[in-house]
């Protein structure tokens, strides 16, 4: 693996910091106040080429690989991590269809996506019976007089009330993951219907919600891969995507750290700041210890996945280190701002609520853990 940044990288990674700094930092907490992130800032991502990092330039892509997709990831979510989950998902949907769709289903939502012509996309596979397990998906998709009609619904699905288009994973065979298949919906197809809007704890300026696909129709060639071959795709997709999230615990606890070091250096008390106390160092120490293996384990993927070569065993310790770290750096944070980080008035209460949830989606610690089990004693 190299350590160093190509011209590309470092690129990619300033633009992403400089937008952070500048646009989202200053105003994320004003974003989860709103329950929105501004469309303008969705229509910079896309204009700075942050919606399709790892997409080809002749589909308007950045082209700019899977180490500078998990470096500008991390900038992003240090600035807001509720707009980094949007930027990570949209990436994830436009590398899904890049990889296995056909040159129109490129043309048309690839490139829509990467223009910001189609906003963002949403990733729709869990269900309410079915999150760690897809595999028990009850969604169907028949073809009907060639058309395939979709009945059932999803759940948890970000971005959902603004994507341009879904991808979602509908069962086309019998029970188990042989018989689940991947569709390409628009957002206007009629029968979608966005419904519950959750509540969530954290995240809160990226929306989540259910889906209803009432008799929802599509046309033969929404058809994404081979009929069958959903569950490996997804799975395919959920591993480039864990880097994603490890690399968003990343930014968030660099955001946090940082605020740390700055709060101890300033805050008082016994005569002299709390940094120059041995149990504040000791925090601050190994919060930055954690968070630099945790990048290194991001980039150890990210190198893997761009070079070619199996990176699913390396993403998904990447994303459970790093999502783990993350939560327990937030959470001395917290520790070292005394009864102000329990207040609104400091960002560290945000970053707590916001990295929790790394541990759950895009497959939980314990998923993670169970992968790599797996990996390692197969
Ligand atoms: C904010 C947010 C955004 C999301 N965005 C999306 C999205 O865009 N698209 C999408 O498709 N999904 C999305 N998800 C869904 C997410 O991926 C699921 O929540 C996650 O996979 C866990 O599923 P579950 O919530 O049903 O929990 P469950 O699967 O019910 O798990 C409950 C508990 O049981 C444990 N468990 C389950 N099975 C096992 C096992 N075999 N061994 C050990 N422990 C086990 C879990 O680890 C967990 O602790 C999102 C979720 C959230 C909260």
């Amino acid at each position: 693996m190299h350590l160093e940044l190509d011209d590309t990288q470092r690129m990619v990674q300033e633009t992403a910091r400089a937008f952070a700094e500048k646009t989202l930092r200053p105003n994320a907490a004003q974003y989860e106040r709103d329950e929105k992130i501004p469309a303008s800032v969705l229509r910079s991502l896309a204009d700075l080429g942050l919606l399709s990092v790892n997409i080809p330039a002749r589909f308007e892509g950045a082209e700019a690989g899977a180490v500078a997709y998990a470096l500008a990831m991390q900038e992003i979510a240090r600035g807001c991590a509720s707009t980094a989950v949007t930027m990570a998902v949209t990436n994830m949907v436009g590398e899904v269809i890049n990889q296995f769709g056909t040159e129109a289903q490129r043309e048309r939502y690839v490139r829509g996506l990467a223009t910001g012509e189609l906003v963002a996309g949403s990733f729709a596979l869990s269900e309410t019976e079915a999150g760690s397990d897809p595999g028990a998906m009850r969604t169907t998709a028949t073809l009907e007089n060639d058309r395939w009609i979709l009945r059932g619904n999803k759940q948890w699905i970000t971005s959902a009330d603004f994507a341009g288009v879904f991808v979602v994973w509908a069962r086309t065979g019998g029970p188990g993951t042989a018989g689940i298949s991947t569709f390409l919906m628009p957002a206007n197809t009629p029968g979608l219907r966005i419904s519950k809007h959750e509540d969530k704890m954290g995240l809160r300026a990226s929306s989540t919600c259910a889906l209803v696909f009432d008799d929802c129709e599509l046309p033969q060639d929404a058809l994404l891969g081979e009929l069958g071959h959903g569950f490996r795709i997804a799975m395919m997709a959920l591993d480039g995507g864990r880097i994603g999230i490890g690399a968003q615990a990343c930014g968030i606890a660099s955001a946090a750290l940082e605020e740390a070091i700055s709060y101890a250096k300033d805050r008082t008390q016994f005569g002299k700041p709390i940094a120059d106390f041995q149990a504040i160092q000791w925090m601050i120490a190994d919060s930055q210890t954690e968070l630099d293996a945790a990048k290194l384990l991001v980039m150890r993927a990210a190198s893997l996945k761009q070079a070619g070569v199996a990176f699913s065993r390396e993403a998904a310790m990447a994303k459970l280190f790093a999502s783990e770290k993350a939560g327990q750096i937030c959470d001395r944070v917290l520790q070292i701002h005394g009864g102000y980080g329990y207040t609104r008035d400091f960002a560290i209460e945000r970053h707590v609520r916001d990295v929790r949830v790394s541990r759950i989606y895009e497959g939980t610690s314990e998923i993670q853990r169970t992968v790599i089990g797996r990996m390692i004693l197969r």
